[in-house]
C-alpha cells in the first residue's frame, strides 16, 4: 500500500521531506519506523483498526450527492462526509491508528499538538478509550477561539497545556510538543495531527487517512459505475485530509486534484497562511517543505480565520505534488470561505467546519462541464459557531 506515495526510503518526496531531528530522537524515529512497518505487515493490527473505524468512528462515512449545490454549479457534486465521524472530523482516523501503534510499542503516554482542537479532541478521545495518559499542546490564541473543544478535551481526561510563544497558534504548539517528546523519549508517543513532521510521519498519517479515498472509490463504483471522479477538492493545513482524499487517485492522471490553502486576508498581504503559494523551501518541524519565511529564513507568522489551517508550512507530499504540477493549489480568503459555509448551510442543511469551507469555496472558482466532483468535507462546524455568527453580523 505504502508505495502508492511518491516517497523514497529516506522519506523524500522529490526535493521535500526527510527527517531533520535532534540526535536524542534518532532512536524514537527508528523504533517508530520499525513498529509501523511491523504493524502494516500484521493483519491483526489492520483488523483492530478497521473494527474501531467501523463501530466506533462510524465508517464508512457517506458519499452524499449534494443536488442543490450540483444544480448551482452545473456538475455532479458529492460530499465525502468526514464531518459525520465520531468527534466531528477526519482526525480520528489517524488518531486511532496511531494510538493503537503506541500501545503496541508499549508506550503509556500520548502527546499531541492542536490548532482548531480537532486533533486534540481525537487524541484525548482515543486516550480515554485505550486508557492512556494524554497531554495536548495548544496555543493561547486557539484556546480562546476554540473553547468548546478545550472543554471536551478536559472532560475526556486530558491535560490541555497552553502555549504562549510566537503568535500562540499551531506552529508554536507543535514546537512545544516536539520539546516534550525530546524530554520524554522513552514512555511517550507523539501523535502528529497531519502529514507533517519527520519521516515516517507524513507517509504514515497519509496512509492512515487513505481510508477516505479507498471508500470514495467503492462508493463511486456503486453510484457512478466507475471508481474515480473527475475532480477531488480538499483544504490543506498540514495536508492530511487532502492526502487521504487524494491518495488512491495520485497515480490516475484522469483525476484533477485541487488543494485549497488558507489565503487569509489575501495571499498578497502579510495576513495569510498560503504556504505553498507564498512560501519557499525550508525546514520546519522535522522536514524540508514549502515554508512561509522572510529573506533571511525567519518563519513568518501565518494568519487564517480558520485555526486548523493557520500553519506556515505544509506536508512534504503536497509541496512535491504542487511543484510537479500533479496538484493544483488555490488560495481561498477568509470572506470566500465564510460565504461558502453559509451557502452550503442554506442549500444543503449542513454546517461545515471553517477549514472545509475553504474547499467548498473552490467550486465558485472553477468551470465545470457536468464533471463528477468530490469535495472532502473534512469536519463539522460546531466548533466554529462563534466565528460564523460574529463575522456575518
Ligand atoms: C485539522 C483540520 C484540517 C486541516 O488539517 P489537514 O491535516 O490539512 O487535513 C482541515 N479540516 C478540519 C475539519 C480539521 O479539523
Amino acid at each position: 500500500m505504502k508505495e502508492i506515495l511518491p516517497v523514497n526510503e529516506k522519506g523524500y518526496y522529490g526535493d521535500f521531506g526527510g527527517a531533520y531531528i535532534p540526535e536524542i530522537l534518532f532512536k524514537n524515529i527508528a523504533d517508530l519506523n520499525d513498529a509501523y512497518n511491523e504493524a502494516l505487515a500484521d493483519p491483526s493490527f489492520d483488523k483492530q483498526w478497521k473494527d474501531l473505524l467501523k463501530d466506533y468512528v462510524g465508517r464508512p462515512s457517506p458519499l452524499y450527492h449534494a443536488k442543490r449545490l450540483s444544480e448551482l454549479y452545473g456538475s455532479k457534486i458529492y460530499l465525502k462526509r468526514e464531518d459525520l465521524n465520531h468527534t466531528g472530523a477526519h482526525k480520528i482516523n489517524n488518531a486511532i491508528a496511531s494510538a493503537l501503534l503506541a500501545k503496541r510499542m508499549g508506550k503509556k503516554r500520548l502527546i499531541a499538538e492542536t490548532g482548531a482542537g480537532q486533533h486534540g479532541v481525537a487524541t484525548a478521545t482515543v486516550a480515554a478509550l485505550l486508557d492512556m495518559e494524554c497531554v495536548v499542546y495548544m496555543g493561547e490564541t486557539d484556546i480562546q477561539r476554540q473553547q468548546p473543544n478545550v472543554q471536551r478535551m478536559r472532560m475526556l481526561g486530558s491535560e490541555v497545556r497552553p502555549v504562549t510563544s510566537g503568535n500562540r497558534t499551531l506552529k508554536d504548539a507543535t514546537n512545544e510538543a516536539i520539546r516534550d517528546w525530546c524530554c520524554n523519549p522513552k514512555d511517550t508517543f507523539y501523535i502528529i495531527g497531519s502529514t507533517v513532521g519527520p519521516h515516517p510521519y507524513p507517509a504514515m498519517v497519509a496512509y492512515f487517512q487513505s481510508v477516505i479515498s479507498s471508500e470514495i472509490k467503492e462508493q463511486l463504483l456503486e453510484k457512478e459505475g466507475r471508481e474515480y471522479p473527475d475532480v477531488v477538492i480538499a483544504c490543506i493545513g498540514g495536508g492530511s485530509n487532502a492526502a487521504g482524499a487524494f491518495y488512491h487517485f495520485i497515480g490516475n492522471d484522469k483525476v484533477r486534484l485541487i488543494a485549497a490553502e488558507a489565503g487569509g486576508e489575501g495571499k498578497e498581504t502579510p495576513r495569510t497562511a498560503a504556504s505553498i503559494l507564498t512560501g519557499r523551501p525550508g525546514v520546519l518541524h522535522g522536514s524540508r517543505t514549502m515554508l512561509m519565511q522572510t529573506d533571511d529564513g525567519q518563519v513568518i507568522e501565518p494568519y487564517s480565520i480558520s485555526a486548523g489551517l493557520d500553519y506556515p508550512g505544509v506536508g512534504p507530499l503536497h509541496a512535491h505534488l504542487a511543484k510537479t504540477g500533479r496538484e493544483e493549489v488555490l488560495a481561498i480568503n477568509d470572506d470566500e470561505a465564510l460565504k461558502a459555509a453559509y451557502q452550503l448551510t442554506s442549500l444543503e442543511g449542513i454546517i461545515p467546519a471553517l477549514e472545509s469551507s475553504h474547499a467548498l469555496a473552490v467550486l465558485d472558482k472553477l468551470k465545470f462541464n457536468n464533471d463528477i466532483v468530490v469535495v472532502n468535507l473534512s469536519g463539522r462546524g460546531d466548533k466554529d459557531m462563534e466565528t460564523y455568527i460574529n463575522r456575518m453580523k
